[in-house]
């Protein structure tokens, strides 16, 4: 999970979340309670909220992943709008822009009805993870002090299901790799004796870098597992130096 910015809300939804919030509403009063309302008029009446206008806008703010597993379409479902605030327990904020977040079907299956506002998980949105989870090895953990919400986010979420340990697992055998790599191209060069040998040394070990620094890149599924995994990577801080210099 990494940190996300919302983008301001899309035209269609200010022009029309009052009218549909309250048609919402009627419906709620006329058959007295959301779970009441007949299957297809509840689905003609939430519809609006997968709209092309805002599933684009909502998708490009979290570089098309799933928001809390950090997966891409088709890895683990379509990305999907999901509610925060369950739009079932609080159907008045079933247009509320603040309270989508793009979601896979696997998450968002998850969650299913999980009430946030009495049990609040992290919203990427509004808190940056990396305040309130690490990983060790292949597993992400609460950070101390924070095990309340971390834990609860992880339960919730399923952040540590065997669809996301296995692929995690691969990432980390490609990290090691290139933190080895890193690690012969840094004795390379230390063992340079001419400046041109220096200096074509120096080049292959930022060729290295640029390798592993993609995988960290925020549009690359997992970028929160690998970013944090370069912070805690020696090699690559040493290359870093190398290259500096
Ligand atoms: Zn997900």
């Amino acid at each position: 999970m990494i940190k996300l910015n919302r983008k301001a809300k899309p035209a269609i939804l200010i022009d029309n979340e009052e009218s549909w919030k309250s048609n919402l509403i009627d419906a709620i009063t006329t058959y007295g309670g959301y779970s009441r309302i007949p299957k297809e008029q509840k689905e003609r009446l939430l519809v609006h909220y997968r709209h092309q206008d805002i599933k684009n806008i909502l998708f490009q703010s979290s570089l098309q992943k799933c928001a809390f597993c950090e997966t891409k379409p088709g890895e683990s479902g379509n990305i999907e709008v999901e509610h925060f605030a369950p739009k079932s327990i609080y159907p008045e904020m079933a247009f509320n822009w603040e309270n989508f977040l793009p979601a896979c079907r696997k998450c968002n299956g998850s969650k299913e009805d999980h009430d946030t506002v009495i049990e609040p998980i992290v919203n990427p949105y509004d808190t940056d993870p990396e305040d309130i989870f690490h990983y060790t090895d292949i597993r992400i953990a609460a950070n101390d002090n924070q095990e309340c919400i971390g834990e609860r986010t992880i339960r919730v979420c399923g952040l540590n299901s065997v669809r996301l340990m296995k692929p995690r697992a691969d990432i980390l055998v490609s990290l090691h790799g290139f933190s080895q790599a890193l690690e012969d191209a840094i004795k390379d060069y230390e063992s340079a004796d001419t400046d041109i040998k220096k200096r074509n040394r120096k080049r292959k070990i930022r060729e290295a870098l640029e390798t592993i620094e993609v995988l960290a890149n925020p549009s690359e599924k997992f970028s929160g597992f690998c970013k944090e995994y370069l912070q805690k990577c020696a090699p690559y801080h040493e290359a870093k130096r190398v290259v500096g210099e």
